[in-house]
Protein backbone atom coordinates (compact mmCIF):
# COMPACT_ATOMS: atom_id res chain seq x y z
CA UNK A 1 0.00 0.00 0.00
CA UNK A 2 1.67 3.43 -1.26
CA UNK A 3 3.89 1.60 -2.63
CA UNK A 4 5.14 0.01 1.15
CA UNK A 5 4.85 -3.89 1.95
CA UNK A 6 2.29 -4.44 4.29
CA UNK A 7 2.72 -7.78 6.41
CA UNK A 8 0.28 -9.27 9.39
CA UNK A 9 1.94 -11.38 11.93
CA UNK A 10 -0.07 -14.22 13.08
CA UNK A 11 -0.80 -12.53 16.61
CA UNK A 12 -3.51 -10.16 15.12
CA UNK A 13 -5.48 -13.37 13.85
CA UNK A 14 -5.40 -13.97 17.44
CA UNK A 15 -6.29 -10.54 18.85
CA UNK A 16 -9.01 -10.03 16.28
CA UNK A 17 -10.39 -13.40 17.41
CA UNK A 18 -10.40 -11.97 21.11
CA UNK A 19 -11.93 -8.92 20.47
CA UNK A 20 -14.87 -10.26 18.45
CA UNK A 21 -16.07 -12.97 20.97
CA UNK A 22 -15.94 -9.85 23.38
CA UNK A 23 -17.77 -7.40 21.18
CA UNK A 24 -20.42 -10.32 19.55
CA UNK A 25 -20.37 -12.36 22.88
CA UNK A 26 -20.70 -9.86 25.40
CA UNK A 27 -20.50 -6.26 24.68
CA UNK A 28 -23.35 -6.21 21.74
CA UNK A 29 -25.81 -8.60 23.25
CA UNK A 30 -25.41 -6.43 26.61
CA UNK A 31 -26.25 -3.46 24.56
CA UNK A 32 -29.15 -5.22 22.19
CA UNK A 33 -29.99 -8.51 23.68
CA UNK A 34 -32.12 -10.78 22.04
CA UNK A 35 -31.06 -10.60 18.10
CA UNK A 36 -30.44 -13.20 16.27
CA UNK A 37 -26.84 -15.05 16.83
CA UNK A 38 -25.74 -14.64 13.35
CA UNK A 39 -26.26 -10.76 13.59
CA UNK A 40 -24.50 -10.56 16.52
CA UNK A 41 -21.39 -12.29 14.15
CA UNK A 42 -21.70 -10.66 11.55
CA UNK A 43 -21.42 -7.49 13.22
CA UNK A 44 -18.73 -7.70 15.28
CA UNK A 45 -17.06 -9.27 12.81
CA UNK A 46 -17.27 -5.63 10.49
CA UNK A 47 -16.15 -3.72 13.41
CA UNK A 48 -13.24 -5.92 13.91
CA UNK A 49 -11.82 -5.42 10.28
CA UNK A 50 -12.97 -2.06 10.50
CA UNK A 51 -10.53 -1.76 13.90
CA UNK A 52 -7.92 -3.17 11.77
CA UNK A 53 -7.91 -0.99 9.32
CA UNK A 54 -8.03 1.97 11.66
CA UNK A 55 -4.82 0.49 13.19
CA UNK A 56 -3.22 0.20 9.48
CA UNK A 57 -4.37 3.95 8.87
CA UNK A 58 -2.28 4.39 11.73
CA UNK A 59 0.80 3.04 10.41
CA UNK A 60 0.28 4.39 6.71
CA UNK A 61 -0.30 7.87 8.45
CA UNK A 62 3.31 7.28 9.56
CA UNK A 63 4.75 5.70 6.67
CA UNK A 64 3.45 8.61 3.97
CA UNK A 65 4.26 11.39 5.87
CA UNK A 66 8.09 10.05 6.33
CA UNK A 67 8.35 8.97 3.02
CA UNK A 68 7.15 12.69 2.18
CA UNK A 69 10.16 13.75 4.27
CA UNK A 70 12.25 11.79 1.96
CA UNK A 71 13.02 8.76 4.57
CA UNK A 72 11.92 5.16 2.79
CA UNK A 73 9.45 2.73 4.42
CA UNK A 74 10.86 -0.80 4.86
CA UNK A 75 7.37 -2.36 5.41
CA UNK A 76 4.55 -2.36 7.92
CA UNK A 77 3.91 -5.13 9.92
CA UNK A 78 0.37 -5.45 12.33
CA UNK A 79 0.69 -7.23 15.60
CA UNK A 80 -0.65 -7.94 18.71
CA UNK A 81 0.39 -4.48 20.30
CA UNK A 82 -1.22 -2.55 17.32
CA UNK A 83 1.09 -1.50 13.94
CA UNK A 84 4.51 -0.97 13.35
CA UNK A 85 5.95 0.57 10.52
CA UNK A 86 9.56 0.13 9.69
CA UNK A 87 11.57 3.16 8.77
CA UNK A 88 14.55 3.19 6.44
CA UNK A 89 17.06 5.01 9.01
CA UNK A 90 16.00 8.00 11.02
CA UNK A 91 14.53 11.81 10.40
CA UNK A 92 16.88 14.07 9.34
CA UNK A 93 15.84 16.92 11.75
CA UNK A 94 13.39 17.35 14.47
CA UNK A 95 10.43 18.88 12.92
CA UNK A 96 10.27 15.53 10.20
CA UNK A 97 10.33 13.58 13.32
CA UNK A 98 7.56 14.98 15.22
CA UNK A 99 5.80 15.47 12.12
CA UNK A 100 6.55 11.88 11.07
CA UNK A 101 4.96 10.54 14.71
CA UNK A 102 2.30 12.74 15.25
CA UNK A 103 0.71 11.61 12.50
CA UNK A 104 -0.11 7.99 13.25
CA UNK A 105 -2.12 9.34 16.57
CA UNK A 106 -3.67 12.24 14.63
CA UNK A 107 -5.20 9.94 12.35
CA UNK A 108 -6.78 7.18 15.33
CA UNK A 109 -8.10 10.75 16.66
CA UNK A 110 -9.40 11.82 13.38
CA UNK A 111 -10.56 7.89 12.83
CA UNK A 112 -12.40 8.06 16.11
CA UNK A 113 -14.19 11.30 15.55
CA UNK A 114 -15.57 9.97 11.58
CA UNK A 115 -16.45 7.17 13.71
CA UNK A 116 -18.80 9.04 16.43
CA UNK A 117 -20.00 10.76 13.48
CA UNK A 118 -21.32 8.46 11.74
CA UNK A 119 -22.54 6.46 14.76
CA UNK A 120 -25.02 9.54 15.82
CA UNK A 121 -26.01 9.70 12.27
CA UNK A 122 -26.64 6.40 11.74
CA UNK A 123 -30.66 5.56 11.86
CA UNK A 124 -29.55 1.58 12.51
CA UNK A 125 -29.20 -0.76 12.71
CA UNK A 126 -28.20 -0.39 16.53
CA UNK A 127 -25.86 -3.04 16.68
CA UNK A 128 -23.57 -1.20 14.00
CA UNK A 129 -23.50 1.77 16.08
CA UNK A 130 -23.07 0.07 19.20
CA UNK A 131 -19.70 -1.39 16.96
CA UNK A 132 -18.77 2.24 15.93
CA UNK A 133 -19.32 3.76 19.26
CA UNK A 134 -16.94 1.23 20.52
CA UNK A 135 -14.68 2.12 17.46
CA UNK A 136 -14.30 5.23 18.13
CA UNK A 137 -13.55 4.75 21.87
CA UNK A 138 -10.89 2.66 21.41
CA UNK A 139 -9.00 4.81 18.35
CA UNK A 140 -8.93 7.48 21.12
CA UNK A 141 -7.65 4.92 23.76
CA UNK A 142 -4.94 3.97 20.93
CA UNK A 143 -4.34 7.93 20.35
CA UNK A 144 -3.79 8.49 24.11
CA UNK A 145 -1.72 5.61 24.52
CA UNK A 146 0.12 5.94 21.77
CA UNK A 147 1.03 9.69 23.21
CA UNK A 148 2.55 8.63 26.33
CA UNK A 149 5.86 10.34 26.26
CA UNK A 150 8.44 7.25 25.91
CA UNK A 151 10.16 5.27 23.60
CA UNK A 152 9.30 3.66 21.29
CA UNK A 153 5.85 4.67 21.94
CA UNK A 154 4.98 7.46 19.13
CA UNK A 155 4.91 10.09 22.26
CA UNK A 156 8.08 9.07 22.72
CA UNK A 157 9.23 10.07 19.00
CA UNK A 158 7.64 13.54 20.12
CA UNK A 159 9.66 13.94 23.53
CA UNK A 160 12.44 12.95 21.56
CA UNK A 161 11.94 15.31 18.80
CA UNK A 162 11.45 18.03 20.96
CA UNK A 163 14.45 17.78 23.05
CA UNK A 164 16.60 17.06 19.67
CA UNK A 165 15.18 20.83 19.01
CA UNK A 166 15.73 22.17 21.85
CA UNK A 167 19.20 20.94 22.83
CA UNK A 168 20.50 20.25 19.48
CA UNK A 169 21.88 16.92 20.72
CA UNK A 170 20.56 13.90 19.25
CA UNK A 171 22.31 11.76 21.90
CA UNK A 172 20.71 13.75 24.67
CA UNK A 173 17.38 13.12 23.23
CA UNK A 174 18.22 9.14 22.57
CA UNK A 175 19.02 9.55 25.77
CA UNK A 176 16.06 11.26 27.66
CA UNK A 177 13.07 9.42 25.27
CA UNK A 178 14.56 5.60 26.18
CA UNK A 179 14.89 6.22 29.66
CA UNK A 180 11.64 7.91 29.72
CA UNK A 181 10.30 4.65 28.04
CA UNK A 182 12.07 2.29 30.77
CA UNK A 183 10.16 4.64 33.95
CA UNK A 184 7.01 4.42 31.89
CA UNK A 185 7.51 0.37 31.15
CA UNK A 186 7.88 -0.18 35.03
CA UNK A 187 5.22 2.28 35.81
CA UNK A 188 2.77 -0.09 33.69
CA UNK A 189 3.93 -3.09 35.08
CA UNK A 190 2.90 -1.72 38.71
CA UNK A 191 -0.04 -0.22 37.52
CA UNK A 192 -1.21 -3.68 36.30
CA UNK A 193 -0.24 -5.25 39.53
CA UNK A 194 -2.17 -3.04 41.27
CA UNK A 195 -5.33 -3.49 38.93
CA UNK A 196 -4.70 -7.36 39.42
CA UNK A 197 -4.14 -7.17 43.66
CA UNK A 198 -7.12 -4.50 44.37
CA UNK A 199 -9.35 -4.49 41.87
CA UNK A 200 -9.19 -8.15 40.96
CA UNK A 201 -9.24 -7.10 36.98
CA UNK A 202 -7.70 -9.72 34.80
CA UNK A 203 -6.85 -6.99 32.53
CA UNK A 204 -4.21 -5.85 34.77
CA UNK A 205 -2.08 -9.08 33.04
CA UNK A 206 -2.78 -6.77 29.51
CA UNK A 207 -0.93 -3.94 31.44
CA UNK A 208 1.74 -5.80 32.63
CA UNK A 209 2.68 -7.30 29.44
CA UNK A 210 2.25 -4.11 27.78
CA UNK A 211 4.86 -2.52 29.94
CA UNK A 212 7.48 -5.26 30.23
CA UNK A 213 7.26 -5.16 26.33
CA UNK A 214 7.66 -1.31 26.64
CA UNK A 215 10.43 -1.86 29.01
CA UNK A 216 12.44 -3.71 27.19
CA UNK A 217 12.27 -1.78 23.97
CA UNK A 218 13.20 1.18 25.40
CA UNK A 219 16.30 -0.52 26.79
CA UNK A 220 17.41 -1.86 23.60
CA UNK A 221 16.32 1.76 21.92
CA UNK A 222 18.95 2.58 24.87
CA UNK A 223 21.86 0.22 23.93
CA UNK A 224 21.21 0.79 20.17
CA UNK A 225 22.05 4.48 20.60
CA UNK A 226 25.01 3.97 22.93
CA UNK A 227 26.28 1.60 20.47
CA UNK A 228 25.85 4.52 17.89
CA UNK A 229 27.75 7.01 20.06
CA UNK A 230 30.35 4.99 20.57
CA UNK A 231 31.02 4.35 16.66
CA UNK A 232 30.82 7.70 15.84
CA UNK A 233 34.27 8.24 13.88
CA UNK A 234 34.37 3.95 12.84
CA UNK A 235 34.29 3.53 9.23
CA UNK A 236 33.26 0.13 7.56
CA UNK A 237 36.91 -0.42 7.18
CA UNK A 238 37.29 -0.71 10.51
CA UNK A 239 34.20 -3.16 10.54
CA UNK A 240 34.67 -5.31 7.48
CA UNK A 241 36.54 -8.43 7.23
CA UNK A 242 39.46 -7.81 5.08
CA UNK A 243 40.72 -8.28 2.86
CA UNK A 244 38.18 -10.80 1.93
CA UNK A 245 39.25 -14.14 0.19
CA UNK A 246 37.06 -14.84 -2.86
CA UNK A 247 35.54 -17.32 -4.17
CA UNK A 248 36.60 -17.08 -8.67
CA UNK A 249 33.01 -17.55 -10.25
CA UNK A 250 34.33 -20.11 -13.19
CA UNK A 251 36.09 -22.57 -10.52
CA UNK A 252 34.07 -25.73 -9.82
CA UNK A 253 32.72 -25.88 -5.90
CA UNK A 254 34.88 -29.17 -5.51
CA UNK A 255 38.26 -26.99 -6.81
CA UNK A 256 37.01 -23.92 -4.40
CA UNK A 257 36.63 -26.08 -1.64
CA UNK A 258 39.67 -27.61 -1.83
CA UNK A 259 41.95 -24.53 -2.53
CA UNK A 260 40.04 -22.10 -0.38
CA UNK A 261 36.76 -22.76 1.83
CA UNK A 262 38.36 -25.61 3.92
CA UNK A 263 41.41 -23.23 5.14
CA UNK A 264 39.58 -20.12 5.33
CA UNK A 265 38.30 -18.28 8.00
CA UNK A 266 36.13 -16.90 6.79
CA UNK A 267 32.28 -18.46 6.33
CA UNK A 268 30.78 -16.16 3.13
CA UNK A 269 32.69 -15.36 -0.10
CA UNK A 270 32.26 -12.57 -2.38
CA UNK A 271 31.94 -14.38 -5.54
CA UNK A 272 34.30 -12.20 -8.42
CA UNK A 273 34.22 -12.46 -12.54
CA UNK A 274 37.39 -12.48 -14.56
CA UNK A 275 38.12 -8.95 -13.66
CA UNK A 276 37.68 -9.14 -10.56
CA UNK A 277 34.27 -7.44 -10.30
CA UNK A 278 32.24 -8.62 -7.27
CA UNK A 279 29.26 -10.66 -8.49
CA UNK A 280 27.50 -12.02 -5.88
CA UNK A 281 28.26 -14.38 -2.67
CA UNK A 282 28.01 -17.77 -1.65
CA UNK A 283 28.15 -19.42 2.08
CA UNK A 284 29.75 -22.38 3.30
CA UNK A 285 26.14 -23.75 3.82
CA UNK A 286 25.25 -24.06 0.32
CA UNK A 287 28.68 -25.35 -0.65
CA UNK A 288 27.45 -28.28 2.05
CA UNK A 289 24.46 -28.56 1.01
CA UNK A 290 24.99 -29.86 -2.48
CA UNK A 291 25.35 -33.63 -3.65
CA UNK A 292 28.53 -34.55 -2.87
CA UNK A 293 28.92 -35.48 -6.39
CA UNK A 294 27.86 -33.10 -8.05
CA UNK A 295 30.71 -30.59 -6.95
CA UNK A 296 33.16 -31.39 -9.82
CA UNK A 297 30.57 -30.67 -12.23
CA UNK A 298 29.12 -27.57 -10.47
CA UNK A 299 30.55 -23.89 -10.45
CA UNK A 300 30.10 -21.33 -8.13
CA UNK A 301 28.31 -19.10 -10.23
CA UNK A 302 25.78 -21.31 -9.75
CA UNK A 303 25.66 -21.27 -6.23
CA UNK A 304 26.03 -17.72 -6.32
CA UNK A 305 23.32 -15.20 -4.59
CA UNK A 306 23.41 -11.63 -6.09
CA UNK A 307 24.13 -9.24 -3.35
CA UNK A 308 21.70 -6.25 -3.84
CA UNK A 309 22.36 -2.77 -4.30
CA UNK A 310 21.73 -1.72 -1.36
CA UNK A 311 23.97 -3.98 0.89
CA UNK A 312 27.10 -2.55 -1.21
CA UNK A 313 28.45 0.08 0.56
CA UNK A 314 32.16 2.46 0.44
CA UNK A 315 34.79 1.65 2.88
CA UNK A 316 34.81 5.29 3.31
CA UNK A 317 31.33 5.14 5.11
CA UNK A 318 30.18 5.50 8.18
CA UNK A 319 30.26 2.25 10.47
CA UNK A 320 27.12 3.63 12.04
CA UNK A 321 25.12 2.97 8.13
CA UNK A 322 25.58 -1.65 8.61
CA UNK A 323 22.76 -1.00 11.68
CA UNK A 324 20.09 0.26 8.62
CA UNK A 325 21.13 -2.81 6.20
CA UNK A 326 18.49 -5.85 6.82
CA UNK A 327 20.61 -8.87 6.70
CA UNK A 328 20.88 -10.88 3.69
CA UNK A 329 20.93 -15.45 3.70
CA UNK A 330 24.17 -16.51 5.05
CA UNK A 331 24.34 -13.73 7.92
CA UNK A 332 25.99 -11.33 5.21
CA UNK A 333 25.63 -7.43 5.81
CA UNK A 334 27.19 -5.89 3.58
CA UNK A 335 29.55 -5.99 0.60
CA UNK A 336 32.07 -3.41 0.82
CA UNK A 337 32.98 -2.18 -2.74
CA UNK A 338 35.44 0.22 -3.96
CA UNK A 339 35.76 1.58 -7.94
CA UNK A 340 33.59 -1.59 -8.30
CA UNK A 341 36.63 -3.84 -6.85
CA UNK A 342 35.16 -6.16 -3.72
CA UNK A 343 37.61 -4.86 -0.77
CA UNK A 344 35.72 -6.75 2.34
CA UNK A 345 32.71 -7.67 3.47
CA UNK A 346 30.70 -7.69 6.38
CA UNK A 347 29.09 -10.56 8.50
CA UNK A 348 26.46 -10.16 11.41
CA UNK A 349 29.65 -11.09 13.42
CA UNK A 350 31.75 -8.23 12.43
CA UNK A 351 28.87 -6.13 13.21
CA UNK A 352 27.99 -7.52 16.74
CA UNK A 353 32.04 -7.41 17.85
CA UNK A 354 32.38 -3.74 16.61
CA UNK A 355 28.88 -3.31 18.50
CA UNK A 356 30.86 -4.27 21.47
CA UNK A 357 33.84 -2.49 21.00
CA UNK A 358 31.35 0.50 20.76
CA UNK A 359 29.95 -0.08 23.84
CA UNK A 360 33.44 -0.28 25.37
CA UNK A 361 33.93 2.92 24.78
CA UNK A 362 30.58 4.70 25.19
CA UNK A 363 29.08 2.38 28.66
CA UNK A 364 25.61 2.19 28.40
ZN1 LIG B 1 2.14 5.12 15.84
Amino acid sequence: MAGVPVGVHWSVLVIGVLIGMSLGGVIMPEAFPGQPTALYVLMATLTVVLFLGSLLAHELAHAVVAQRRGLPVRSITLWLFGGMAELEGEARTPRHELETAAAGPLTSLAFAVASFLVAVALPGPELLVVGLTWLAYMNVLLAVFNMLPGAPLDGGRVLHAVVWWKTKSRARADQIASTSGQVLGVALIVAGVGQIFFFGSSGGFWTMIIGWFLAGAARSERVASAAREGLGGVLVRHVMTSPPEVAPSWATVEDFVATTALHSRQAVFVVVDFEGRPVGYVSLDWMAALPYGARATTRVSTLARPVPPENVVAPDEEASVLFTKRALPGQVIALVSDEGRAVGIVTTADLTRAMRQAMLRQPV
